[in-house]
């Protein structure tokens, strides 16, 4: 290891610093969009087995420019505060660029859930909630957490439940949390979203075939190849879907036993089914074990997707990394250090705050769920497949041909809920892209995709502010 490495907070101060000195914003302002706004951190105890365990927490707003924020709770045992204040800066960002309209937050309980029975965690989880309903740091119009690394569904159906205890009467209180349980007030396509966004990113990347010229790149995903570190819900769905919707190949997968790959296509669904069983990935039919877990950098491929923790590329790795395009599905992968590296070398980096926005996305649709108190689809979708289904017939009666049953399944089906979560999510990564392009073009002096997505999260934050009068 050379020089100290620049923490996660660090980086994505530089990386606002770098976009920040792009635009004509007052400094003031400037300053304001970057500080963390109310950082809670707090002690509680447990009692695990016999004993009580002083548990280490935090929640930090970073932005309140929109209400109510937003952001996940990671039980993991590296949180700190810098690294929350981090994250919860970036889930300002992220929401700007996809026009979800909730400023930035985060949550941090520093265990590692992988050291307690399922009892345990939930008296960690509920304890977390008492503190944040104590000090107004959760609910539908203040704060709305989500899962994040180390928790799900399950932990979001505790602080639901742990949340209506202490709040009887309120009548949209499923809204304090997303990330539920389907049957709990969730929505339906929220666990694979963040994974269904990197594929809709990574897909928007290569569509555009004049862009693709210039770097020298054959356009489209078909045929590409990927490698994965981290199997947890992100990187497997970006696996599942990018293989199944985008013919992607995926040619190694790193996880902590180890770092498999192939020279053909490894199928995530089998391989999550063979760890499952084995308990590791290692050893998969067709697979080959790299002997150094860290030279997953290594992998010659077109695809790297960190799919894992930050700074897992950093300024000593940076320059084994052979990939044209790193996809960030986990949020900070890259340095700021490793990213003046990868980009020197012509890597394309794209960025978390776009690329692993579909969560939040999701996590949106599932909020404006809960306060409309009603299942999207509900009310159009059996008079759609009507009017379809008595417009196939006029067609069949004029033409005197028959549309097959088949056919006419897919025509005249309405939409459900997940279908128009799906069509959601995917217009708002395919919109934010197009955004983002559209300033890299626009402005001649930003040089990769990270600025460009800073200054169009930039552009709206500040708007906000200005509209609320603070700076006018
Ligand atoms: N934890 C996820 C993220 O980092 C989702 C946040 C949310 O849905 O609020 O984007």
């Amino acid at each position: 290891m050379g020089s100290k490495q620049a923490s996660f907070y660090e980086s994505v101060q530089r990386n606002f610093d770098k976009a920040a000195a792009l635009t004509n914003l007052p400094k003031g302002l400037l300053a304001q969009i970057r500080a963390c706004n109310s950082v809670y951190q707090m002690r509680f105890p447990v009692k695990i087995g016999n004993k009580y365990e002083v548990i280490e927490a935090y929640r930090v707003q970073h932005s309140h420019h929109r209400s109510p924020t937003k952001g996940g709770i990671r039980f993991s045992s590296h949180v700190n505060q810098e690294e929350v204040m981090a994250l919860a800066s970036l889930m300002t960002y992220k929401c700007a660029i996809v026009d979800v309209p909730f400023g930035g937050a985060k949550g941090g309980v520093k265990v590692s859930p992988r050291g307690y029975s399922p009892e345990e965690l939930e008296r960690i989880t509920r304890r977390y909630t008492v503190e944040l309903i104590r000090k107004n740091f959760i609910g539908p119009s203040v704060d709305v957490p989500a899962p994040d690394y180390g928790t799900g569904p399950r932990e979001m159906a505790w602080i639901l439940d742990t949340y209506m205890t202490f709040n009887p009467r309120e009548i949209d209180a499923a809204g304090c949390v997303t990330g539920k349980p389907v049957n709990q007030n969730g929505i339906r396509g929220r666990t694979e979203a963040t994974g269904r966004g990197v594929f809709y990113a990574v897909r928007e990347f290569f569509s555009y075939k004049e862009d693709m010229k210039k770097l020298g790149i054959e356009p489209g995903l078909e045929g590409k190849t990927m490698v994965i570190q981290g199997l947890g819900n992100v990187g497997s769905y970006t696996g599942t879907i990018s293989q199944k919707e985008g013919g992607v190949r995926v040619i190694g997968v790193s996880e902590i036993e180890g770092t498999i790959v192939s020279d053909t296509n490894i199928d995530i669904e089998k391989l999550l089914r063979y760890r499952k069983q084995k308990g590791t990935i290692l050893g998969f039919p067709g697979t080959k074990t790299l002997k150094d877990r860290k030279d997953w950098v290594k992998i010659e491929c077109d695809i790297l997707v960190p799919a894992a923790l930050e700074s897992q590329l950093h300024k000593d790795n940076a320059k084994f990394v052979k990939a044209r395009v790193i996809a960030e599905a986990a949020n900070g992968p890259v340095t700021a250090d490793a990213e003046a590296i990868l980009l020197k070398k012509g890597c394309i980096i794209i960025p978390d705050m776009y690329c692993n926005a579909g969560g939040v996305t999701v996590s949106y649709f599932e909020w404006l769920k809960n306060l409309s108190h009603m299942r999207f689809g509900r009310m159009e979708k059996r008079f759609n497949q009507n009017s379809r289904t008595m417009l196939l017939d006029k067609i069949e009666t004029m033409t005197g041909k028959t549309i097959t049953k088949r056919d006419r399944s897919i025509i005249a089906k309405g939409a459900d809920e997940v279908d128009l979560v799906r069509s959601g999510l995917e217009e708002t990564m395919v919109t934010a892209y197009a955004n983002i392009r559209e300033i890299s073009k626009r402005k001649r002096s930003v040089k990769d995709m990270r600025t460009a997505a800073f200054l169009s999260a930039l552009e709206k934050v500040a708007n906000d502010y200005m509209t609320l009068g603070v700076f006018p």
